[in-house]
């Protein structure tokens, strides 16, 4: 297949190809460059899809997804209500919609009875349509913490090595770690206050490790993310630097995770328009400047949504992102972090996450240039996903 558009964002810096074409073969980027080039790569009855006027840029990667959320009011009580077969279906419809818009790799961090995993070897398997699926399996948390209700409550080294035993035997490549607390769970502990000490999340993440796992640590707290730095966690999600009493971003903590290159997701809502109204304008320009402070620093963001808890619906990435570019942030970089920067955060950086030979062939089609134009985004004019072109199935 012969893919031709005016640009195509292409290698690991993802420069611009002008009049450019990709060929796809046997899933894979068989070649990429400008469009005389890669033709005389292509067969002469090769099937040639042609976009004037649009971009061809790397599949996005969203780092944080729950596919077992409905991303409606009550997101935990819809799940409660539902038994596994009735919420598998769900889930396949949620990443249906991921795929739609141009995600064709999601890590959904918190499943129950290891159900994302499930729909991920689906879709390797060609059986169901979506992204490609890095899942955690069911979250690590203490009894009654965060999230507790998927399953995952653990005391004492026992339990928690055999959480990871059950979520590795269902195919989990990341450990996902509740370490404070999360607005999502009603009577938890609050987002700022801490489920483990430090000493049990050391012991959480050697153990991961030891497995060969990443861990990607949940911590709104400026206390629990000061642990998880120390524990040595792969990615912080949400990284609120959250204090009982506001925000504080702790520069030392900050100087670490860019020395320890820990990857950073903020996991912004699509609706982060309305947070001045939910939480003020005060309290909102504070969580909006901690995000601010770490993209300055240098830190390695990458782009997630949290979809599926309320107000993050699975088509959100795209609002999201812009979100980065209230911030001030170039359109390069947050197209990193949803394609090139994310890979590298999900050990993916040879397989996906950029535009070269040899890489799966995730690509995403839209009209016009994102790079000029981040909302260009939603111009979606064809996705495909290890060199298979969506179509919808409904
Ligand atoms: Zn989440």
């Amino acid at each position: 297949m012969l893919i031709t558009a005016d640009r195509v964002l292409a290698g690991p810096d993802a420069h611009t190809i002008h009049d450019g074409a990709v060929l796809v073969r046997d899933g894979l980027v068989a070649c990429v460059g400008p469009r005389e080039e890669v033709q005389r790569c292509a067969k002469p009855d090769e099937p040639w899809l042609a976009y004037p006027g649009a971009t061809v840029l790397p599949g996005l990667i969203d780092a944080h997804v729950h596919l077992c959320f409905d991303a409606g009011q009550d997101p935990v009580a819809t799940l409660q209500g539902q038994d596994d077969d009735a919420l598998f279906p769900d889930m396949a419809v949620h990443a249906e919609q991921l795929l739609s818009i141009g995600v064709t790799t999601a890590r959904d961090l918190g499943d129950r009875n290891g159900l994302a995993l499930r729909l991920g070897e689906q879709v390797a398997a060609g059986t169901a349509v979506g992204p490609r699926i890095i899942s955690a399996g069911t979250p690590v948390t203490p009894h009654g913490g965060h999230c507790w209700f998927l399953g995952g409550e653990v005391s004492g080294a026992d339990e928690i090595r055999s959480l990871f035993r059950r979520n590795i035997a269902a195919g989990a490549k990341v450990i996902k770690v509740m370490e404070t607390g999360g607005g999502l769970t009603k009577g938890g502990a609050k987002s700022w206050e801490s489920q483990f000490t430090p000493e049990e999340l050391g012991a959480i993440v050697d153990e991961a490790h030891q497995a060969g796992l990443p861990v990607a640590a949940h911590a709104h707290g400026t206390e629990g993310i000061v642990a998880a730095v120390e524990a040595g966690v792969d990615t912080i999600e949400h990284c609120t630097w959250m204090t009982p009493t506001g925000f504080e971003v702790r520069e030392d903590v900050l100087d670490q995770i860019i020395e320890k290159g820990i990857h950073i997701c903020p996991a912004v809502s699509p609706h982060w328009r309305m947070l001045p109204q939910i939480f003020g304008a005060e309290r909102a320009e504070a969580m909006f400047g901690a995000v601010r402070r770490m993209a300055e620093a240098g830190a390695r963001l990458i782009a997630g949504t949290d979809a599926g808890v309320q107000r993050a619906g699975f088509d959100g990435l795209p609002a999201s992102l812009a979100f980065y570019e209230h911030l001030g942030l170039p359109a390069s970089r947050i197209l990193a972090m949803a394609t090139s920067e994310a890979a590298n955060a999900l050990g993916l950086s040879d397989v996906t996450g950029q535009i070269s030979t040899g890489y799966s062939a995730d690509l995403l089609v839209v009209d016009g240039d994102p790079l000029a134009d981040l909302g260009a985004l939603k111009n979606v004019k064809a996705v495909i996903a290890a060199g298979k072109r969506y179509e919808p199935t409904a």
